[in-house]
């Protein structure tokens, strides 16, 4: 199903929630909303569901409008961060209980158990009660659940918080399996970006109720529309300072670093600053003569199979990544290089990306 977002507006008293928000997701996409605590994430979801009502704007189920649908009727699966099963119910009651609300024959609801816990492999666990289970299998139980009705829609409010780094990511990927196989359309909201990129086919950025970017993971991060998404985005903070024109040549504020900006760059402003940002990966260590800029190393921090290396310069801290080859001490003077095809240039009123 396709649901399409039209201007939504939900405000809690003075709190603008969800601002203007206008979105369109495909029908069997799995879409994440991603952004910082506060941002207006599960709102907009739980406006989604009809939990809460829109004070402005338009929800669209395929081209139905849905703003004044109940939920029962939206025909949706919810799933919760604390998974929300009832304690007293067995797993199989669990289960079932979505489908004693609607009119369905005891043996199409039979079925329809049978099909969720063959497709989730939670057979063995259908006698227990939920406190007789694990983090994990309670999350898939309550995948289950949401699916048994078989919804248009499956809609997962930070699902995996409650497991711990390795079950995540397990977890993360056969929701993503299960979604492709069932080509569910899916809302799935964390705050976490590396779910986000791992899982999604979009994801959309929220901060502060408004919509920052709605993308494809890949593209966010290699073309942030502003300097919130860039700063946001990327598990290494990506480095940024300020430009300013002196003499018609720009430099990196109060140093000796020439950065060669258009003037057109400079068009919708008229500051004679503007911000740049290049990710960490973009900085390269190198020989003094291809070199921009030379800084004394402050620290190295292992990350992954790389070192990230970081530099103070001035009041700004730069940060590349290294081979764990490249022998290096605390102290060093290192040559480094702007990759220019990388950099990224925002205004630096608005803060959007000068393209
Ligand atoms: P988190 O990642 O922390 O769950 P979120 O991005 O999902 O955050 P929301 O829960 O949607 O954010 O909250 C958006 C804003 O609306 C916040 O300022 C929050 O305090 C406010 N808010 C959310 N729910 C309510 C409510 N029921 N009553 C009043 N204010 C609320």
């Amino acid at each position: 199903m396709k649901i399409t977002i039209k201007n939504l507006t939900k405000k809690f008293k003075d709190v603008v929630a969800v601002n203007e928000l206008s979105v369109d997701i495909n029908d069997g996409e799995l879409v994440t909303f991603l952004g910082p605590s506060g941002c207006g994430k599960s709102t907009t979801l739980f406006t989604l569901a009809g939990l809460y009502s829109q004070d402005s704007g338009e929800i669209y189920f395929d081209d139905i409008l849905v703003n004044d649908i109940d939920t029962e009727k939206r025909n949706i699966g919810m799933v919760f961060q604390n998974y929300a099963l009832y304690p007293h119910m067995t797993i199989l009651k669990n289960i079932m209980f979505p489908l004693t609300m609607m009119k369905i024959s005891k043996k199409q609801a039979r079925d329809n158990v049978d099909e969720v816990v063959e497709l989730l492999k939670i057979k063995e666990l259908l006698n227990r009660k939920p406190n007789q289970l694990s983090g994990g299998q309670q999350q898939r139980v309550a995948i289950a659940r949401a699916l048994v009705k078989k919804p248009s829609v499956l809609l997962m409010d930070e699902p995996l918080s409650n497991l711990d780094a390795k079950l995540r990511l397990q977890t993360r990927e056969e929701i993503r399996k299960l979604q492709k196989k069932l080509n569910i359309t899916t809302i799935f909201v964390t705050h976490d970006q590396d779910e986000a990129a791992s899982i999604s086919d979009k994801i959309l950025l929220m901060n502060k109720g408004k919509l920052q970017q709605y993308d494809e993971p890949r593209n966010i991060y290699d073309n942030p529309n502003n300097l919130f998404t860039a700063k946001f985005i990327g598990s290494a903070p990506i480095n940024t300072f300020e430009i300013h024109k002196i003499d018609e040549k720009c430099y990196i504020h109060n140093t000796n670093i020439e950065i060669n900006i258009e003037e057109d760059q400079f068009k919708n402003t008229l500051s004679a600053r503007l911000i740049g940002a290049i990710r960490p990966e973009d900085l390269v260590v190198c020989s003094k003569e291809e070199s921009h800029f030379s800084a004394i190393l402050d620290q190295i921090q292992m990350i992954g199979k790389d070192n990230l290396l970081v530099f103070n310069l001035n009041e700004y801290k730069f940060r590349c990544f290294t081979s764990p080859e490249y022998k290096i001490s605390q102290g060093d003077r290192v040559y480094l290089k702007i990759r220019k095809d990388k950099l990224h240039i925002f205004n630096s009123e608005t803060f959007n990306n000068i393209k």
